[in-house]
Formats: C-alpha cells, structure tokens, sequence
C-alpha cells in the first residue's frame, strides 16, 4: 500500500497542541510521509526525532503555499493545519487558500485536534 502523504501546520498558539497531537500518533505518523511548514516541522522533530519531515519554509514565508502547491499535483493525500481562532494572522488569506485547494481537490483537512483524531482514526480503518 502507497504510504499516505500527510501535510502538517500550526500557528504558533497552537503549536503545543500540534507536538502532543504528533506524539500521541508517532506510530502512524512514522508510515507517513510528512511535509510541514517550518516551525511546524522543527518542533515536532524536537519532541519525535524518528520521524522523516520534509519541513517547507515558514507559513508567513510562504510555507503554507508550497503545500498549496503540492496539494494542486497531486502529492498531499491529507493536511492537518491546527488553525488559532483567536489571533489574527499576517497570512490569514492562506488558510483561506489551503482551504479552498483541499476542497477543490477533495483532501481530508482537519482544522482542530478532534478532527484531526477522526482523520488518523480514518486513516487506520483503511490500512
Ligand atoms: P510555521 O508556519 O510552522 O513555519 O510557524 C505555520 C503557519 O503559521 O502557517
């Protein structure tokens, strides 16, 4: 079976909740292969060094359009993208364009840790 290509981000405030939610799942998420965005990337690799991450730049850099971008050929199955409601954001448009990409290409998006537990649970189901 094709590993599950596994797109991962966090604004800052929710970047705890990003790391505990990885930990939580570090067996899954070790058949995966996993982009993030920057700071994403790092720190979870900080909490889970096993796993592989092909960390993008920083979401405000321009990180979460490169996955946009992997997400229009083809190369993201999934993306988790741990969206604060509280802040605003320089790059709040981009969460806005991962959004309509996911629905265009009909990804699973999970935008808070419940669903993002639904979308491993999911993801066990079918292997
Ligand atoms: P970061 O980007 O992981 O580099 O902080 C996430 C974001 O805010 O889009």
């Amino acid at each position: 079976m094709a590993r599950f290509k596994l797109a991962l981000i966090a604004h800052d405030q929710m970047k705890n909740r990003m790391v505990d939610w990885a930990e939580k799942h570090r067996d899954n998420l070790a058949l995966c292969d996993i982009v993030s965005t920057g700071t994403t990337g790092t720190r979870i690799l900080e909490r889970c060094p096993e796993l592989t991450i092909e960390r993008m730049k920083s979401g405000p850099l321009g990180g979460d359009q490169q996955i946009g971008a992997l997400i229009a050929e083809g190369k993201i199955d999934g993306l988790v993208f741990f969206v604060d409601p509280l802040s605003p954001h320089p790059h709040d448009v981009d969460v806005k364009a991962l959004t309509r990409l996911a629905l265009v290409y009909d990804i699973p998006m999970a935008c808070n840790p419940a669903t993002a537990e639904l979308l491993v649970a999911g993801y066990m189901a079918t292997r």
